[in-house]
C-alpha cells in the first residue's frame, strides 16, 4: 500500500502519519526528517538542501526524486510505504506514478490533513520554542505556508482526479485526529 500524508506545515503529517504507520505496518518516510539528517551530517544532499529549507523554499525535485528512487528501490519499502511531505508539487506526484507504475503499483491513497491557518502558525511558533528547528521562524513560516498554497495545495485536485483523497479534519487532540486518521483510510 502506498499512503501519502498531504498537509500544510504544521498540519501534524509527522506525528499522525508516524502513528498510522506503525498501525498498518508499513515504514514511514519523512522527505523533511530525511533532508534534515543529512543537514545535520554535511552529506552533499544536505548540502544542497540546506539554503532552501531555511528559507522556507522547496529542495528542488530533481534532488529530492533522487531520493524518493533510493527509497522506493530499498527492500523496505517493497510492501509498501506511508510518505509524509512527499509529493509537494504536481511534478513531483506526476514523477512518482510514473516510478510506482514501473513496479506495478500506484498511489492507492492520500489522507488530507485539514487544519486553519490560525491554528498552523501557533503550532509551528509552539515548536520553534520547544524544537529548534532553524526554519520554524516568523518568516520562514510565512514563506512555507505561502509555499503550501502556490505549489502544494494544487495535488488535491490532482489526487481528486484519480479518487484516491481521504478529508481528515486535522484539528483536535492527537488522539482524536488519528482514530479519523485510520477510519479515513480503511473506509
Ligand atoms: P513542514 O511541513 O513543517 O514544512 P517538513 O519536515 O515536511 O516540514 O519539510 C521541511 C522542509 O524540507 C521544507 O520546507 C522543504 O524545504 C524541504 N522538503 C521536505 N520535503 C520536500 C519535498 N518533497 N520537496 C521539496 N522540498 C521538501
Amino acid at each position: 500500500m502506498y499512503l501519502m500524508i498531504l498537509g500544510a506545515p504544521g498540519s501534524g503529517k509527522g506525528t499522525q502519519g508516524k502513528l498510522l504507520a506503525d498501525h498498518l505496518g508499513i515504514p514511514q518516510v519523512s522527505t523533511g526528517e530525511l533532508l534534515r539528517a543529512a543537514v545535520k551530517n554535511g552529506t552533499p544532499l544536505g548540502r544542497q538542501a540546506k539554503g532552501f529549507m531555511d528559507q522556507g523554499l522547496l529542495v528542488p525535485d530533481d534532488v529530492i526524486l533522487g531520493l524518493i528512487r533510493e527509497i522506493l528501490d530499498s527492500a523496505e519499502a517493497q510492501r509498501g510505504v506511508l510518505m509524509d511531505g512527499f509529493p509537494r508539487t504536481v511534478a513531483q506526484a506526476e514523477a512518482v506514478d510514473r516510478i510506482l507504475a514501473e513496479r506495478g503499483g500506484r498511489v492507492d491513497q492520500v489522507a488530507l490533513l485539514e487544519v486553519d491557518e490560525e491554528e498552523l502558525v501557533q503550532r509551528l511558533l509552539g515548536r520553534a520554542t520547544k524544537e529548534g528547528r532553524s526554519d520554524d521562524n516568523l518568516q520562514s513560516i510565512r514563506q512555507r505556508l505561502m509555499v503550501y498554497q502556490e505549489q502544494t495545495a494544487p495535488l488535491v485536485a490532482y489526487y481528486d482526479g484519480q479518487g484516491v483523497v481521504r478529508r481528515v479534519a486535522g484539528m483536535g487532540s492527537v488522539e482524536e485526529i488519528q482514530e479519523r486518521m485510520q477510519k479515513a483510510v480503511r473506509a
